[in-house]
C-alpha cells in the first residue's frame, strides 16, 4: 500500500525526519510539519530535492490555535479535493531524570499536552481532511504500557503515552465508520536525540518497519497497539 498524501508531525529531526525521507522515496506527496520551519535545515534541503512533493508547514502540536491554522492551510497544499491518506502523529517529548519525591506538575502538564492531548486534538482538527480508509499512526511507547511496567520510570512520559493509548482506542471508534484505521505504535529503542546513542535501532530501520506495519493494517486492526515489527503489545 502506498500513501498519496501523508502528513508527519515533529518532522524536523529524529524519527519524524526519517519518516519523511522514506515516504518521499516511496513516491508520496508529504506535508512535513514542525515548530520552526525556518530552522528546519534538513527538511528544507529535502524540499529543494523534491520540488512540489514536500511542503514544510508550521505546527506546534501542543497548541490548538496552531492546529487550526494548519487545518486552514492544508487544503491549499493538498488541492481542493485532496485528502490525507496517512497522518503520523510523531512529535513527542520526554523529560528525563524524574525522581519519586521530586515530581512536579510542569513536566506532567507539558508531556500530557504534547504526547496525549496533541495527537487527539490534531486528529479532530484534521478529521475532515482525512481520506476514507486513511491510516492514523500515533507514535506511542512501550513505556506507556501499563501491563509491561516493571520499574518506576519517567512518570510524565509513561503516563502521557498511556493517555495517548486511550486516545488511540477512542479515535478508532470515532473514525471506524469512515474506514479510518487508528493505531498506537512503539518504534523500538531508536538512536535519536530522545533515544540516545546507545539505542539499539537506527531511525531508518525503525521507520521502515513502522511503515511496513502501517501498510499492512486491515480495518479490524484499528485501535490496536503494535511495535515496529507489527507485533502486538499489552495495554
Ligand atoms: P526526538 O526527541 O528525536 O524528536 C522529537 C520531535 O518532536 C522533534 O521534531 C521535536 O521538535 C518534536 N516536538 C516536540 N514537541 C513538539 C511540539 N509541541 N510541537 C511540534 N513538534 C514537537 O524524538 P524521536 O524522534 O526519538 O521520537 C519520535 C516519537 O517516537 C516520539 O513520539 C517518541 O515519544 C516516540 N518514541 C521514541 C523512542 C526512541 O527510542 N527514540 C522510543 C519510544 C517512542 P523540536 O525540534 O521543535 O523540539
Amino acid at each position: 500500500m502506498s500513501f498519496r498524501h501523508a502528513l508527519v508531525t515533529g518532522a524536523n529531526r529524529g524519527l519524524g525526519l526519517e519518516f519523511v525521507r522514506q515516504l518521499l522515496a516511496a513516491g508520496s506527496h508529504v506535508v512535513a510539519t514542525c515548530r520552526h520551519p525556518g530552522r528546519a535545515t534538513a527538511l528544507n534541503t529535502l524540499a529543494g530535492e523534491h520540488p512540489g512533493r514536500l511542503h514544510v508547514l508550521p505546527l506546534d502540536v501542543a497548541t490548538p490555535k496552531s492546529q487550526d491554522e494548519l487545518a486552514r492551510e492544508l487544503p491549499l497544499v493538498l488541492g481542493e479535493d485532496g485528502r490525507l491518506d496517512l497522518l503520523v502523529n510523531n512529535a513527542g517529548v520526554l523529560h528525563s531524570g524524574e525522581r519519586f519525591g521530586r515530581l512536579g506538575l510542569a513536566n506532567l502538564e507539558d508531556s500530557f499536552r504534547t504526547n496525549a492531548a496533541g495527537p487527539l486534538l490534531l486528529v479532530q482538527a484534521l478529521a475532515p481532511l482525512l481520506a476514507g480508509g486513511a491510516r492514523v499512526a500515533n507514535l506511542s511507547s512501550e513505556l506507556g504500557s501499563i501491563g509491561a511496567t516493571s520499574r518506576f520510570g519517567t512518570p510524565s512520559y509513561n503516563m502521557s503515552k498511556a493517555a495517548q493509548n486511550m486516545a488511540t482506542a477512542l479515535l478508532a471508534h470515532a473514525l471506524r465508520e469512515r474506514g479510518i484505521v487508528v493505531v498506537a505504535l512503539h518504534p523500538g529503542w531508536v538512536r535519536t536525540d530522545m533515544g540516545g546513542e546507545g539505542a539499539s535501532l537506527a531511525p531508518a530501520e525503525s521507520a521502515a518497519g513502522l511503515l511496513r506495519a502501517i501498510a499492512g493494517l486491515a480495518p479490524d486492526d484499528s485501535g490496536r497497539f503494535l511495535d515496529w515489527r507489527g507485533r502486538p503489545l499489552p495495554w
